[in-house]
């Protein structure tokens, strides 16, 4: 849960408003959203933030991958001029005019996060500052030594370029998250939970369980084309979503027939009033969950674990603490600055990320603070409980951003 406060610690690049619309940022004009997750739209529904948006006369703009742009744009509850949502290409650089005293344009290029299906993370540069905003992400260290407009060309050898602040994704910052399967494995292994299940009565049903709104369709893919079938949804969540993706819309069907796998569970649909998946003997819960998977439970357990009739699946959209390790080793960042900040102090975050010989079989040795890296605390996070979706059916259908190449 992003607890970052929507403003960077950059004074001269106190325009730029992040990941929040709050009433502390109504005096930003260059508005970027990572994705569309409601922990990282606070306010956006919010009278005050879309009167002034709306207001030609405040140079307002919103930027975004052009998924989320079509969420924007067909959630009726936000109801943001649509001229003023502006989607930008995933990476290209691109020359942004900004009001600000301090500069006249800035450059911002979209790089895949890897998260749910939109995601990106934003690479802002402008006078002395190179600052990659990761938003929520889930990128391997070999995939970040590909993206080239964070790279330099030195000798024929590739190496990042200065970053002067890096804003870093730390859910799983933590050692009890250290390594988790890539996302292929996690669909193998749900595949093969899903198959066996299957296969023992002809009756017998999957029922997915969504982790949040959006944010597991690839597993959902993996599965559709392994067992040569549609996976049913909520039609709401269709037309809001899913129909505007056009790699998933192969996949997943808003009409129930005799569908046997799942994906509309009514905790995270609770509007709609079809209920095909009534509890009963045939029917097996699978839910794709990162957080139930400390190390203590992988070392126990494995990656699928069985508990209250609910059998759970490691499969996470956020890096572990082995990924953001190297990661962070990699981009050497000037500053580091942490996105998300529950039940940890900075300085425990600080020491998992950069301490050189940690690794979890190890006894914890004198940490040697990397003297390039300065830490700042995120103001308080506050959490907006408020945001609800509509129906609306649009033709744009931007294509899916697979989140692994591998
Ligand atoms: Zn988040
Ligand atoms: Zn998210
Ligand atoms: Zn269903």
């Amino acid at each position: 849960m992003s607890t970052f406060c929507g403003k960077l610690e950059e004074k001269e690049l106190a325009f730029i408003g992040i990941d929040s619309f709050e009433s502390h940022l109504l005096s930003c004009s260059t508005f970027m959203l990572s994705h569309f997750h409601k922990d990282h739209m606070r306010g956006i529904q919010d009278q005050s933030f879309q009167v002034a948006f709306n207001n030609i006369k405040n140079n307002m703009i919103l930027y975004a991958s052009p998924l989320t742009i079509t969420y924007l744009k067909r959630n009726k509850t936000i109801n943001l001029r649509e001229d003023k949502l502006i989607s930008l290409e995933i990476g290209f650089p691109n020359l942004l005019k900004v009001h600000s005293e301090n500069f006249e344009y800035i450059c911002v290029t979209l790089l895949p996060a890897g998260h749910c299906p939109g995601s990106v993370m934003f690479l802002i540069e402008a006078g002395p500052y190179r600052i990659l905003y990761t938003g929520d992400f889930r990128v391997q260290l070999q995939d970040f030594k590909q993206f080239k407009p964070l790279l330099i060309n030195k000798d024929g050898n590739c190496s990042p370029k200065n970053i002067s602040a890096l804003y870093l994704d730390t859910t799983f910052a933590s050692k009890k998250y250290y390594e988790f399967p890539m996302r292929k494995e996690s669909s193998a292994n749900l595949i093969k939970v899903v198959g066996e299940w299957l296969d023992q009565d002809p009756d017998n049903k999957i029922c997915l369980w969504m982790p949040g709104y959006v944010g597991i369709e690839y597993a959902i893919v993996e599965v559709a084309k392994h067992f040569k079938c549609s996976i049913h949804v909520h039609k709401q969540k269709y037309d809001e979503l899913y129909s505007s993706i056009a790699d998933l819309d192969n996949y997943v069907t808003p009409i129930l027939t005799n569908n046997r796998i799942h994906a509309c569970s009514k905790t995270e649909c609770d509007t709609d009033s079809i209920n095909c998946m009534e509890l009963n003997k045939n029917v097996k819960c699978v839910q794709l969950n990162a957080l139930a998977f400390t190390k203590d439970v992988i070392d126990i357990g494995g990656h699928v674990i069985v508990k209250n009739n609910i059998t759970r699946v490691c499969y996470s959209s956020h890096s572990s603490c082995k990924e953001l390790r190297e990661i962070v080793r990699f981009l050497n960042p000037e500053k580091l600055y942490f996105n998300v900040i529950v039940n940890q102090t900075v300085k425990e975050i600080y020491d998992i990320l950069t301490e050189n010989n940690w690794t979890p079989r190890t006894q914890k040795k004198d940490v040697k603070e990397n003297t390039k890296v300065i830490l700042k605390l995120s103001n308080k996070y506050q959490y907006n409980h408020n945001v609800q979706n509509t129906e609306e059916v649009f033709n744009k259908r931007p294509r899916l951003e697979s989140p692994e190449r591998e």
